[in-house]
């Protein structure tokens, strides 16, 4: 029998990165709680980079769980669907978690029911189907990459098309972040289906579904569900436990040892990465005829009663996953949606989620820490050890602050990943990455 450990493609320790508290064992305690479909849904049309989709349905008309409710605008754009059966009530601009204006959205008032729409067939013949009519299928399921960038699956797997490796992801790397585990660890067989499903689709040659050192138990029911299905062009790599190794460029040097160039794309180097959700999404489509309704989302932190990982309908409002994970224990100082370094604060728990919302975080003072106060630097280069795109943090910030341009573009600015290591290692307390980021909108406007 093979062995699916990928031994020619054997872990590197990356030089760079940082060890934080990762809390995650917190919401892994119990296993994947399905939410039931909840009263309410609001839907974003807006969930990827680029144009809105364009709403079909108008308030007052009855829609099915899983029907299309948008389509796209152009080439390379996903469709939207009902992530429950009910009646639309609104087609309007709201807020959402994650975005900051108001953005497209259609509402549904659920009725209940659950009744799903039949217009998506199962198909388990899928894998002997040609690339280009897989493709069609990921473009009509409505997938997007669910590690959080949310870019729509078919046109990735378009752009890429030909390149020999796919490169599952799901390192999941951020502190208190569980909800690839917890699919690996209960639903391991649909990743390695939808791996092979995706490979299919790419026209490649071999899938390499990378997890960290700190799962075992996730790394053990992949290694059996890999046997079970006996492919073995589908293997498992394991790469260290450090943040940012979950990072698309960073994760392809930790397991293939190619450095994708500056500018440049994981293609470039002969790779496609996808999330491991974002396979087991392919799988739900193409197997069980579902579209893209649902994602996991990690409820944690110190605020909320029980933290756990949460099956949940796209659009459902974050105060119904905080009450499904035992309401606030105590008032959070922050709610943080994403990790506690990339995540970004949430006004309110009135929003509805997108596929875009891996987790949520009720965070404490005892989860965020004291307010520490920021003091000059002190050049102890700290920054750049932990810098993942090998650039000079402290002398970005210089450039920064003085707005140089030419600088900024010469020491790389838009090669920063945003990860927030560089804060994490600070003395100094300074907000680096908060800088960088808007280092680069002013360069991107200029
Ligand atoms: S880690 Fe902070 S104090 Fe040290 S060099 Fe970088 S910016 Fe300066
Ligand atoms: S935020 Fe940017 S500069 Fe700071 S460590 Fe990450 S990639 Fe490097």
């Amino acid at each position: 029998m093979t062995d699916p450990i990928a031994y020619d493609a054997q872990p590197r320790r990356p030089a760079w990165g940082v060890r934080t508290p990762l809390r995650k064992s917190l919401s892994t305690r119990q296993p994947i709680l399905v939410a039931p479909p909840p009263p309410l849904v609001c839907i974003s049309l807006a969930q990827c980079p680029g144009a809105a989709a364009r709403a079909t349905v108008a308030p007052g008309q009855r829609v099915l769980c899983g029907e299309p409710i948008g389509e796209p605008t152009g080439a390379g754009r996903p469709r939207f669907h009902a992530s429950i059966s009910g009646q639309v009530t609104h087609v309007e601009a709201r807020l959402v978690a994650g975005l900051g204006a108001p953005v497209p959205c259609v509402v549904i008032l659920g009725d209940g029911t659950d009744q799903r729409w039949p217009g998506y067939p199962p198909d388990p013949g899928a894998d002997g189907r040609s690339s280009g009519d897989l493709q069609a299928g990921l473009a009509a399921a409505g997938l997007l990459g669910l590690g959080g960038a949310l870019f729509p699956t078919a046109h990735k797997v378009h752009t890429a098309t030909g390149a020999p490796v796919l490169l599952l992801n799901g390192t999941e790397c951020e502190a208190y972040i569980s909800c690839d585990d917890a699919l690996l660890r209960e639903r391991a067989a649909s990743v390695v289906a939808g791996g092979r499903l995706l490979l299919a689709a790419l026209g490649g040659q071999r899938c390499i579904i990378a997890v960290k050192t700190d799962m075992p138990q996730a790394r053990v029911a992949l290694y059996n569900a890999l046997q079970a299905c006996g492919d073995p062009r589908v293997v498992m790599s394991v790469v260290t436990a450090k943040y940012p190794a979950g990072g698309e460029r960073q994760l392809i040097e930790l397991v293939l040892g190619r450095e994708v160039p500056a500018g440049g794309h994981p293609a470039d180097v002969g790779v496609l990465c996808q999330n491991v959700a974002t396979a087991a999404a392919a799988a739900d489509f193409f197997l069980r005829g579902q579209p893209l309704i649902s994602r996991l989302v990690t409820v944690s932190g110190g605020g909320v009663a029980r933290p756990c990982n949460i099956e949940a309908r796209i659009g459902t409002p974050v105060s119904d996953l905080m009450a499904l994970a035992g309401g606030y224990q105590r008032e959070p100082r922050r709610l943080i949606m994403g990790g506690p370094m990339m995540g970004v604060a949430l006004p309110s728990d009135d929003l509805a989620i997108t596929g875009a919302t891996s987790c949520l975080i009720a965070a404490t003072d005892a989860d965020l820490g004291p307010a520490a106060e920021e003091m000059p630097c002190i050049r102890c280069g700290d920054c750049i050890e932990a810098c993942p795109a090998s650039l000079l943090p402290q002398e970005l910030l210089v450039a920064a602050r003085t707005v140089n341009a030419a600088e900024l573009a010469t020491l790389g600015v838009t090669e920063c990943i945003e990860c927030g290591a560089c804060d994490y290692v600070c003395p100094s307390h300074i907000p680096l990455t908060r800088h960088f980021i808007r280092a680069k909108a002013a360069l991107a406007s200029t």
